[in-house]
């Protein structure tokens, strides 16, 4: 066994080799720009393009125009959300109304934010936009009666609600939000960077418009994802965001990263094939992690939902313990906290506070990320190093002797 071991697989994934195969050529010989129709070398690329493209369409039971690439998830939520707010040409008498929910990931909440507050000057929306954050249960999950509240209140343009949560591996119930959306003639936006390729997912079992995917979280590159927009039933219309020579139909202008799109492809396809079987595997070295680790400490806690959870995820606190601490004292094993860096302090994530962690609590979680290169062998050493780490500190800590 070799370390450092990687068990941060929702922060980012390795590359699969089988990914870097596909993608050497077009980082080699054949470079053509796929928008190149004069001469081979663009034939060559933009066919590798709509090979990738099918590919990816076939994970979520799409067609292959349905695809817009960008250059991740977080792009394809602005374009998403701007994109559809900005093109709702439907009566409205106040502002446009989008509904969130409160364990989004920023790139979600922030894009709400900017719309809400940039009012009209900076959105083109005379009216500007408002926006609701649904709160979630303690498991993570919205209620479905929450979300069909606030659309009675005032009826959204846009309902944008993950499929899985980064954090604490949450399924939200797309199928009824879906559904819902659907009834009611509302568009719904899902960022599945965490869900697809995971978990099976249908854009037309569960009614979704539009839906966002990233490369690295699925065993491709960085800096390459897609949109899926929806063509029929509704067709759904977005504003682009960046302008240019018009490609992607328009909606998403700039040269084709042809290496980083065959990737993504590669990593669709290989997920599609291989996700039933892996998820099995993944689910059970994650049950073993928690099994030891309950074994090994008291005063252990599962946040998010036990039942409605990506194979992959375990979101454990540890009372009495400080998570960065932890961290620092099992260096060989790269986790990650319930806490997020910005600018100059540590804050408590935004996730847990919305599962009513408290801020103690959140500043002791550990976020475990299993994925396809774990083995059975690193659970076993990580959940030793944990126990014995947790341990130690517990009996220095002041804060835990109130526990025992
Ligand atoms: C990683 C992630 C993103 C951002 O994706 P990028 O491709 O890195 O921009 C957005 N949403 C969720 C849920 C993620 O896990």
């Amino acid at each position: 066994m070799k370390l450092p071991i990687y068990m941060d697989n929702h922060a980012t994934t390795r590359i699969d080799p089988r990914v870097l195969d596909a993608m050497m050529p077009w980082l080699t010989e054949n470079y053509g720009n796929a928008a190149s129709r004069s001469h081979g070398f663009g034939w060559a690329a933009e066919q590798a393009v709509e090979t990738a493209r099918a590919q990816v369409a076939r994970l979520i039971g799409a067609t292959a125009k349905e695809i817009v690439f960008t250059s991740g998830a977080t792009e394809s939520n602005n374009l998403a959300i701007t994109g559809a707010v900005q093109a709702h040409t439907g009566a409205q008498s106040g502002p446009r109304h989008v509904i969130t929910q409160a364990t989004e990931h920023k790139a979600v909440l922030d894009t709400c934010a900017w719309l809400e507050k940039n009012g009209s000057e900076k959105t083109g929306l005379e009216k500007g936009c408002r926006v609701t954050v649904l709160p979630v249960d303690g498991e993570g999950r919205v209620r479905i009666d929450d979300l069909r509240a606030a659309m009675d209140r005032e009826k959204p343009v846009l309902v944008t609600i993950l499929a899985a949560n980064n954090e604490i591996g949450t399924l939200q119930p797309i199928d009824e939000i879906g559904a819902l959306c659907h009834e009611r003639g509302v568009l719904f936006h899902t960022d599945a960077a965490q869900a697809v390729g995971k978990i099976p997912v249908d854009v037309n079992r569960s009614n979704i418009d539009l839906l966002s995917i990233s490369g690295h979280k699925i065993y491709g590159p960085k800096g390459i994802g897609a949109l899926y927009v929806r063509r029929r039933n509704p067709r759904v219309q977005l504003a682009e965001q960046m302008h240019g020579g018009g490609h992607e139909r328009g909606l998403r202008s700039g040269t084709l990263n042809v290496p980083g799109i065959v990737g993504l492809g590669a990593a669709c396809e290989i997920a599609g094939a291989e996700m039933e079987s892996e998820s099995v595997r993944l689910a059970a070295l994650r049950d073993r992690l928690q099994a030891k680790l309950e074994a090994g400490l008291e005063h252990l806690r599962v946040n998010g939902s036990q039942q409605h959870r990506l194979p992959g995820n375990l979101n454990m606190t540890f009372a009495g313990v400080d998570s960065e601490t932890l961290m620092m004292g099992a260096k060989d094993v790269a986790l990650s906290s319930g806490s997020a860096c910005t600018s100059a302090k540590i804050e408590p994530s935004h996730v847990l506070r919305a599962l009513g962690l408290d801020e103690e609590a959140a500043h002791s979680s550990i976020r475990f990320g299993l994925g396809r290169f774990n083995t059975e062998e690193e659970v076993d050493y990580v959940a030793e190093r944990l126990i014995d780490v947790v341990k130690k500190l517990r009996d220095l800590s002041p804060e835990y002797a109130s526990y025992t």
